[in-house]
């Protein structure tokens, strides 16, 4: 059979796309049944991996077999409810379902023309996101592959507006002679942050860098003067202790001198979104944009961030493509909203999961990962562990008076139990564990079964 007609009746058959649902649904029943990370020899299985180009056609059933022989078993289950490590989230089964039936669309969503679902689609989640966070009405939505290019963007428009500002049309004229635009962060921001301002070209010796608190927080009284060519950046949720910086003040101050103001959000934005937890990001409407992944706190698949934007001629701007066969239509074409010109329908499984959670759902599924964090502090207190952050939202922060050789095998030994996975960082000079309760699928229970991981591990360590 020649390629094409393979091809054909692959699809036609349905059996391949079974074989893998079978894989899948298998995976995902055994997820809590297996160790958290994959063992060594599943790691050393994948040398197998390791050969070269095939010249030949291959046989797409064996494909799929050897890719659920190996890779299953060497994937790591941040889809179950003890991984802790980075801020990963999980998975909603709406989500990942709609990710499956819309996989099969194969949409571009550059145009209107090219997939009127997903235009449709936008537009509406972009009307719920506005709503959710309670921003006002002129407020645009990208869909982006996650926060880095979200703030990349964000910035983007800032330096964009700044510059009109002073008839200086940046697209045009570009850098050299460009009005002077200043940075101001906090010195505990994202890493992120730090990549989007060198890409852009901004300088990072060009930042002005504000002192933080003990938890990361930037402390307001040490801004500097702002004016109108300043991007302020602020921070939702720091990645090690999740706390905030003081939104609401700052957004003041920017708002008086005429400032911009971007937060990266990326998994803390959406505590504006619960009632319990909202204090934490009052005031977040009078900044100018907003970075935030639905890929981490609202469990969405991967990739999936949001930039939010009050200024959308700014944005559009910034971003703007233009060709002879490009096709504008009357109703929303994403790519004047993104980088990219084509880009896959992420926004479908964002729409499928805000629509299955609803706002009292959203709130349910954020504050239950405050909850689980709050619990883990208090586990973690019992048992004589030393929580080093306020748990304000769903990082926990666990330090030890032993040496940093001590934390390191500690950190091992519970990664290699396979009960939990932990990550660590470096927190004011030393080593500590970092928790992230990210997964909607995370229990109490998957919390204590954790810490007596924890625990067996430190009786290792200091015996
Ligand atoms: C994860 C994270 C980012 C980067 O987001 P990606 O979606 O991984 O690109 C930025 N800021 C904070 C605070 C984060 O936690």
């Amino acid at each position: 059979m020649n390629l094409r007609d393979k091809m054909h009746s692959e699809m036609a058959s349905k059996a391949l796309f079974e074989q893998a649902a079978g894989y899948a649904l298998d995976y995902a029943q055994h997820i809590n049944q297996r160790g958290v990370f994959p063992t060594q020899s599943a790691l050393l299985n994948l040398e197998q991996l390791v050969e070269t180009l095939p010249v030949d056609q291959g046989d797409a059933e064996q494909i799929l077999s050897d890719l659920h022989n190996l890779g299953s078993p060497a994937s790591v289950a941040t889809n179950a409810g003890r991984y802790f490590g980075f801020v990963t989230g999980g998975v909603l089964p709406v989500s990942l379902a709609a990710r499956w039936l819309t996989d099969f669309w194969d949409q571009n969503s550059a145009l209107y023309l090219m997939s009127p679902i997903t235009a449709q689609l936008e537009a509406v989640t972009e009307r719920w996101l506005r709503e959710l966070f309670g921003l006002p009405s002129q407020v645009v939505a990208s869909f982006l592959s996650g926060s880095s290019m979200a703030i990349f963007c964000g910035l983007a428009a800032a330096r964009f507006r700044i510059c009109k500002n002073q008839g200086w049309d940046f697209n045009q004229q570009g850098h050299n002679g460009a009005p002077p635009i200043r940075i101001v962060a906090g010195d505990s921001i994202h890493g992120s942050v730090i990549k989007a301002a060198a890409l852009l070209g901004f300088g990072l010796d060009n930042i002005e860098w504000v002192d933080s608190d003990d938890q990361g927080r930037l402390i307001q009284s040490k801004l500097p003067g702002l004016d109108q060519n300043t991007i302020v950046i602020l921070q939702a949720g720091h990645v090690s202790t999740g706390s905030f910086d003081p939104i609401d003040a700052v957004c003041d101050t920017a708002s008086q001198a005429g400032a911009w103001v971007h937060i990266d959000g990326a998994f803390g934005l959406w505590a504006a979104a619960t009632k319990q937890l909202g204090k934490l990001t009052k005031g977040l409407e009078k900044a100018q944009s907003w970075s935030v992944d639905a890929h981490k706190t609202l469990n969405t698949p991967y990739d999936n961030g949001i930039l939010l934007c009050s200024d959308r001629e700014a944005l559009v701007s910034a971003l703007q493509l233009s060709g002879s066969y490009v096709n504008f239509s009357e109703h929303r074409d994403g790519m004047l909203y993104t980088p990219e010109m084509s880009r896959r329908a992420r926004a479908i499984e964002l729409w499928a999961a805000l629509k299955y959670l609803g706002s009292d759902g959203i709130d349910e599924l954020v504050y239950g990962l405050h909850e689980r964090a709050v619990q883990f502090a208090r586990e973690l207190t019992l048992a004589n562990f030393k929580v080093l952050n306020e748990v304000v939202f769903n990082q926990v922060l666990v330090g030890f008076d032993w040496s940093e050789e001590s934390t390191a095998e500690f950190i091992a030994l519970v990664q290699q139990s396979g009960e939990c996975w932990i990550g660590s960082a470096n927190w004011h000079g030393k080593a500590v564990v970092r928790i992230s309760v990210c997964s909607w699928a995370t229990t109490a229970e998957d919390v204590s079964r954790s810490m007596a991981s924890f625990i067996k591990a430190r009786e290792a360590v200091v015996c």
